[in-house]
Formats: C-alpha cells, structure tokens, sequence
C-alpha cells in the first residue's frame, strides 16, 4: 500500500502517517488505540505476519490462516472507546464492517491489550451482540 493512500483504518490520515510505520516494523504503535487500528489494517491487507506479532504471546493462536472463502472485504472500523486502565493495560471497543459474499457483517468487540517492554500487544476481546 502507498504511504499517500488513505488508510483503511478510517482515522482520515494517510497509511504512511497511521498504520504504515506499525506494520511495516519501523516504529511500534504508541498506544493499544493505535496498535488495535494497526491489527484491523494488517486484517484489510490479509497482514497474518504482523497480526501474529502483534498479539500476546498468551493467548497468540499457533497460525493463523486468513483464507475465507468468499473472503471478507473489510469496509470500515469505528473505534467507540479507548480505556486506558493503568500504564500498562488498556481496553479498546469498536465496531468493524466487513462483507462476506455481499452480506453485510459487523463485529463488535471491547478488546483487551498489554503493554511489555514498550510495545502493546492484543490480548483478547469480549464480543457483543
Ligand atoms: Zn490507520
């Protein structure tokens, strides 16, 4: 993805001043806000490297194979709430939409991350209905 692009994770700002630098390795996102937006790009871009990485060696799944069939096309993220719980942990509730085969879904999730040797992690997530 170009760094002038829009970045798919709605924040209005371009990928190469949002996103990018998360994914791409070159500087950790600098909050668990930020690191939850980064983690719904990495989703849009089929990113399961970084998505891997990102999350809590805790709770991190063995792989992860993103391979849908019809696959999701990811339309957009609202983040409703980011709730800094102490230096070190956060809670971060958002709404994505996505597609599968035309029919519209959404996810819903309050999101559980940690922060360990300067760089957040997801850790996991209630749904909601
Ligand atoms: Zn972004």
């Amino acid at each position: 993805m170009k760094p002038a692009t829009s970045c798919p994770c709605g924040s209005g700002r371009a990928f190469g001043a949002c996103c990018g630098p998360a994914l791409s390795g070159e500087r950790p996102a600098p909050t668990a806000e930020a690191l939850m937006r980064s983690r719904y790009t990495a989703f849009t871009l089929r990113d399961t490297a970084y998505l891997l990485a990102s999350w809590h060696p805790s709770t991190r799944p063995q792989n992860l194979a993103l391979d849908e069939q019809p696959p999701p096309k990811w339309i957009g993220l609202e983040v409703r709430a980011h709730r800094p719980l102490a230096d070190d942990r956060a809670e971060v509730e958002f709404l994505a939409r996505c597609r599968i085969g035309g029919r519209a879904q959404r996810l819903h999730e309050t999101s559980r991350f940690v922060k360990e040797g300067g760089r957040w992690y997801y850790v996991d997530g209630d749904l909601h209905d």
